[in-house]
């Protein structure tokens, strides 16, 4: 059984992102970039399942510029087996993404493609429903548990009642909240190993996909600054104030 685990160059989740001056979107120059922390937690549930003698070939695939590839060396550092870097220079939206994975997904014919739930940085939240709508194959989104059985993958939902049990039929897609595992550090003999691992590069053009912007952005700002607190002495200093000066009570 292949997996085929999708993952994103995003900005360091520690960075304090700025927006340009410009506002036309988030200013990325000298900023430290790092694998989308959704899709470092699906390349060690594919791996996992790589150890455990349930599948047989991790394969990590990431759409973008040719800095994607320091990307896909983490995870193959963390355990894929090799990468396939789709190339370009074109600002991909969910749906160019989906489409692109989706004809990845049929030159490899995986049993699942195993993304992150959402990209840290457009938090769009859409690319895997979408992929699984292009490739007609049954969703299991934001899972945190999965069990392989014969022909199917049983999942556990983080929903916001609790949690739900789906069974799918594979070949599936499936998106992983955090809960799934805590992905390991990757130790520096398998960081030296994995720049021996091949990275096949295609393009949207070679996999016959257009990947033109169909979202335009018209502005970006960054949040109001929040004013600053007040201490006050008592409860009855507090109440008397939110009575009667900000007067909402
Ligand atoms: P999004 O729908 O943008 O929030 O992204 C959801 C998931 O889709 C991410 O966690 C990635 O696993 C995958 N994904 C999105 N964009 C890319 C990309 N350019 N290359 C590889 N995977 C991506």
């Amino acid at each position: 059984m292949k997996i085929l685990v999708t993952v994103k160059r995003v900005v360091d989740a520690n960075v304090k992102i700025r927006v340009k001056p410009d506002q036309t979107g988030v200013d990325l120059a000298n900023v430290k970039m790092a694998i989308n922390p959704f899709c470092e937690v699906a390349v060690e549930g594919a791996v996992r399942q790589r150890e455990a003698g349930r599948a047989t070939e991790v394969v990590a695939v990431s759409a973008g510029p040719a800095s994607c590839q320091e990307t896909l060396r983490t995870a193959m550092a963390i355990g894929a087996d090799r990468a396939i870097l789709v190339k370009t220079d074109v600002e991909l939206q969910p749906l160019a993404v989906a489409k692109l994975l989706k004809a990845v997904a049929e030159r490899e014919r995986p049993m699942v493609v195993l993304l992150g739930k959402q990209a840290i940085d457009d938090d769009s939240n859409a690319t895997g429903q979408m992929l699984a709508a292009l490739l007609g194959w049954p969703q299991g989104t934001f899972i945190s548990k999965l069990e392989f059985g014969d022909g199917v993958v049983t999942v556990q939902r983080e929903i916001d009642g609790g949690l739900q049990t789906l069974s799918l039929t594979l070949p599936a897609v499936l998106t992983t909240d955090l809960r799934l595992n805590e992905p390991r550090y990757a130790s520096l003999p398998n960081i030296m190993k994995a720049k021996r691992k091949p990275i096949e590069e295609l393009t949207p053009e070679a996999l016959g996909v257009d990947v033109t912007p169909r979202l335009k952005l018209i502005e970006m700002r960054e949040p109001p600054a929040r004013p600053v607190g007040q201490k006050v002495a008592s409860v009855a200093e507090l109440v008397a104030r939110l009575r009667d000066e900000a007067k909402v009570i």
